[in-house]
């Protein structure tokens, strides 16, 4: 048989209604709107595009959004002067500054100034902190060890009495989701790099949590028979396309796969190098030389997928529930995003 699987798009789904119910209320009785105000410095296109996602998804909420984009060579000072402004918005409920910053400015300071109530990520070492403690509550949990939790309970998975493992202990995910699952009573085990024996300790778990950013390193000889996995890797694995060939770059003399453009193909690609037709030389992306600019160029990629940290095919045969990689945890995370924002406006309200 094979596992249940755990639709993170349709739970997703699920509660932007639940959201878009509450914020309608909201703003009906007591003439409130839920705010966000993300931070965005430099160009980086990766950054840019989660920006404009989670304010596409703020307009979907009905939500009122702000975003800040600052120039690459943004002064620590300047950056402070509006975190302080942020925090003083009463329109403002969360502030999402998102990672990474350029490395001249002092990240951890950034963070730290957001105010605890409007820290919607849930990365403030106070709503950690407090998050770690028993009998304390943190303002805001983050985002993707919430999503987990949420796909759990959503999907009417027994937490309260059961061995968890938590493969990973960062702080963004493995750390949080492991309090979490603790709070609700579950007994937890936290593996690490330096865990002996990883796939016996795995295969103790009732819920198993992957959490380390290795393509598919989950087996089914890792998974007790009828386990909840929830896998929240998201690893890029390059696949085969037909046009694939071996070119030497120019510039280092290393070789690379990749096929021309093909402006028919579909799914997830990516530009990693480009041929100058001039010249008839190829060269990897960053090492493109100036004196080749001008030149008609031809953009080389390479096919990927997305995979997650459990191998889907053998774990489905063995697992009782498992979520799929894309479609399980990551639709959560932004969710979640959108869920502390409306909970910082209730907050705010005193409702
Ligand atoms: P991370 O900061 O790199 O942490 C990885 C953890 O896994 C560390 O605790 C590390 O152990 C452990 N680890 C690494 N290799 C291992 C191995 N061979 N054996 C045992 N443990 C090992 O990663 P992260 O930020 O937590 O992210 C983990 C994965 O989740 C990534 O694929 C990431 O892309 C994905 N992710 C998804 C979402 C989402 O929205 N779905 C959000 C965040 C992250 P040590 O501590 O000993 O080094």
């Amino acid at each position: 048989m094979t596992a249940q699987l755990i639709d993170g798009k349709a739970i997703a789904a699920q509660i932007y209604e639940e959201i878009q119910t509450e914020v309608a209320m909201l703003k009906e009785k007591y003439g409130i709107t839920p705010g966000l105000a993300t931070v965005l410095v430099g160009e980086n296109p990766a950054s840019q595009s989660y920006v404009r996602s989670k304010q596409k998804t703020c307009t979907k909420c009905g939500f009122y959004s702000i975003g800040e984009h600052l120039p690459e060579d943004v002064s620590q000072e300047e950056i402070e002067e509006l975190m302080k402004r942020l925090n003083a918005d009463p329109e403002i409920h969360g502030i999402l500054v998102q990672l990474p910053l350029p490395k001249h400015l002092d990240e951890e300071k950034i963070l730290g100034m957001i105010d605890l109530e409007k820290d919607v990520d849930g990365f403030h070492p106070l709503n950690i902190g407090r998050l770690s403690m028993k009998g304390r509550k943190p303002w805001f949990v983050p985002c993707t060890p919430a999503g987990c939790i949420e796909l759990l309970v959503r999907s009417g998975i027994e937490i309260d009495g059961k061995e968890a493992v938590i493969l990973g202990r960062s702080n963004i995910v493995g750390l949080p989701v492991s309090m979490l699952l603790l709070h609700r009573n579950a007994t937890i085990t936290i593996c690490h790099s330096h865990t002996k024996d990883l796939p016996g300790t795995c295969r103790r778990a009732d819920i198993l949590i992957a959490a380390v950013g290795r393509p598919e390193m989950v087996k089914a000889d890792w998974v007790k028979p009828g386990a909840a996995v929830i896998d929240v890797g998201i690893n890029r694995v390059w696949v085969k396309h037909p046009a694939d060939r071996e070119w030497t770059c120019a510039a280092t003399g290393e070789t690379f796969i990749a096929h021309r453009a093909d402006e028919s193909e579909k799914g997830g690609r990516r530009k990693i190098g480009a041929y100058c037709a001039t010249h008839d030389k190829a060269y990897l992306k960053e090492q493109v030389p100036a004196e080749v600019q001008d030149c008609e160029m031809i953009s080389l990629f390479r096919k990927y997928k997305l995979v997650g940290d459990v191998d889907f095919d053998e774990v489905n045969e063995v697992a009782g529930y498992l979520t799929p990689v894309p479609g399980g945890v990551g639709p959560m995370t932004i969710t979640m995003l959108m869920w502390n924002t409306l909970a910082g406006a209730k907050r705010a309200a005193g409702i």
